[in-house]
C-alpha cells in the first residue's frame, strides 16, 4: 500500500434543525458575521427561516450561478471593509465557493483572486473563519479545500486549491433541500455521485477516501431517485445531504479526474451547470475508465449493491432522463463542429489523475459517440 495521509479538518454538525446551533457556532468564530448567499436563494422561504435564526445579521447577497472572480473581489471588499470576523455562506457550491475565495482574498495583499485562479499565485494561509451552509445535496464543498471560480475576462473556468480554503465548521441540514426542485436534485445528486466515483478512481486514491467514497455512492444510488419524486422525503434527503458531504470528504484528498476535467469547458463555453457538465460524460467515463480498474472496480460495485459497470451506466442514465438532463450534444444545444476544441481543451491538469491514459483522440470518439 502507497503512504497516504487521511484529514478532514472541517468540524462537522448534521441532522434536521442543525441550523438553529448557527448562532452558537458563529459565536464561537467572531463577533461581527456577515451572511453570504446567492441572489436567488434570499427570494426563497427558507431565506425567512434563516433569518429568523440569525436576526440582524447582515447579508451578501450578490452571488451569481458560477461565481466570477469579480464577485470574490466585491465580497472580499465588504469583509475586509466592514471588518467581519466570521463569514457564514447558505446556498449550493456558487455562494459557498465564492465566500471561501473571499475569505481569503479579505485578509491577503493580493488586490484580486485573479492573481491565484489565473496567475498562479499562492493562497496564503490566512482567512476570516468560514462557516458553510449547504442547500443542496451536490458539490460537497463544505468540507473540502477546493473553490471552483470563472473569469469571464479570461474564459477561464477552473478551481483555486489551498487550505486555506477548508470551512472552519460545516452545518448540513438536510431539511434545507427539501424544497430542492426535481432537476437540482438530480443534477446536483450527479454531482455527488461524480465526485465518489472520481475520488474512488483517482490516481491519488487512498484506504480512508475509497471508504467514504464507497458508502456515498451506496447512498446516492439508493436514495436519489426517491429524493428527486419526493421532495420532503426526509429519509432521502437526509441520506443525499450525508451522501454528499461524505463524497465532498472522498475527493478532497484524491481529487477529482475526466468526468471533471471535461466539464470545464462544457460550463465555459457552453454554459452546462456544472452537475450537468460532470453527468454528461459520466458514463461514459465510467465505460472507459472500468475495463482498467481491474479488482478495485469490482469492489467498487459490490460495495454500492450493484452487479456490475452496465448497470451503473444504466442508473446514471435513467437519472438523468429522470431530471431531463442532456444526454447528446445535440440536447445540449452543443454543435458537433466543436468537437475537436471541446476535446483540446478538457486538458485540465485534473485529466492527469485519470486510471486510464486519456488521448484526444479518444476524447473526439467520445464526443463522437454522445453527438
Ligand atoms: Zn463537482
Amino acid at each position: 500500500m502507497n503512504l497516504w495521509t487521511f484529514r478532514i479538518p472541517t468540524a462537522v454538525t448534521f441532522g434536521e434543525g442543525a441550523i438553529r446551533d448557527l448562532p452558537r457556532i458563529a459565536a464561537t468564530l467572531g463577533q461581527r458575521p456577515l451572511l453570504v448567499a446567492d441572489r436567488d436563494l434570499v427570494r426563497l422561504p427558507l431565506w425567512a427561516r434563516i433569518q429568523e435564526i440569525l436576526p440582524g445579521t447582515p447579508v451578501f447577497a450578490e452571488v451569481t450561478p458560477d461565481p466570477t472572480v469579480g464577485s470574490v473581489d466585491a465580497l472580499a471588499a465588504v469583509v475586509r471593509d466592514q471588518r467581519h470576523d466570521v463569514a457564514i455562506a447558505v446556498g449550493g457550491g456558487s455562494a459557498m465557493d465564492c465566500a471561501k475565495a473571499a475569505a481569503c482574498l479579505a485578509v491577503g495583499d493580493l488586490p484580486s483572486i485573479r492573481a491565484v485562479h489565473s496567475g498562479g499565485a499562492p493562497l496564503g494561509s490566512a482567512r476570516v473563519p468560514l462557516i458553510a451552509v449547504p442547500t443542496t445535496a451536490g458539490t460537497g464543498s463544505e468540507v473540502t479545500p477546493f473553490a471552483v471560480l470563472n473569469d469571464p475576462e479570461t474564459q477561464r473556468k477552473g478551481p483555486i486549491a489551498g487550505d486555506a480554503l477548508y470551512p472552519v465548521h460545516a452545518v448540513v441540514d438536510p431539511e434545507l433541500t427539501y424544497s430542492l426542485p426535481r432537476k437540482v436534485s438530480v443534477v446536483t445528486g450527479l454531482d455527488a455521485l461524480s465526485h465518489a466515483i472520481e475520488g474512488y478512481w483517482s490516481r491519488g486514491h487512498q484506504p480512508l477516501c475509497d471508504l467514504l467514497a464507497v458508502e456515498a455512492a451506496r447512498l446516492i444510488c439508493r436514495h436519489l431517485r426517491q429524493a428527486a419524486k419526493q421532495p420532503d422525503d426526509a429519509r432521502a434527503r437526509a441520506a443525499m445531504s450525508y451522501a454528499a458531504t461524505l463524497a465532498g470528504a472522498a475527493f478532497q484528498l484524491p481529487k477529482n479526474a475526466m468526468v471533471h476535467a471535461c466539464s470545464f469547458p462544457l460550463s465555459t463555453r457552453y454554459h452546462l451547470p456544472h452537475g450537468v457538465a460532470c453527468a454528461f460524460t459520466l458514463e461514459e467515463a465510467i465505460r472507459f475508465n472500468a475495463p482498467v480498474m481491474g479488482p478495485r472496480m469490482t469492489d467498487f460495485l459490490r460495495g454500492i449493491g450493484l452487479e456490475d459497470a452496465e448497470e451503473l451506466i444504466a442508473l446514471v442514465r435513467e437519472l438523468k432522463q429522470l431530471g431531463g438532463l442532456p444526454c447528446t450534444l445535440r440536447e445540449a444545444g452543443i454543435p458537433p463542429e466543436v468537437i475537436p476544441q471541446l476535446a483540446r481543451e478538457s486538458f485540465h491538469p485534473l485529466m492527469n489523475n485519470n486510471p486510464r491514459p486519456m488521448t484526444e483522440s479518444d476524447l473526439v470518439a467520445m464526443y463522437q459517440r454522445l453527438a
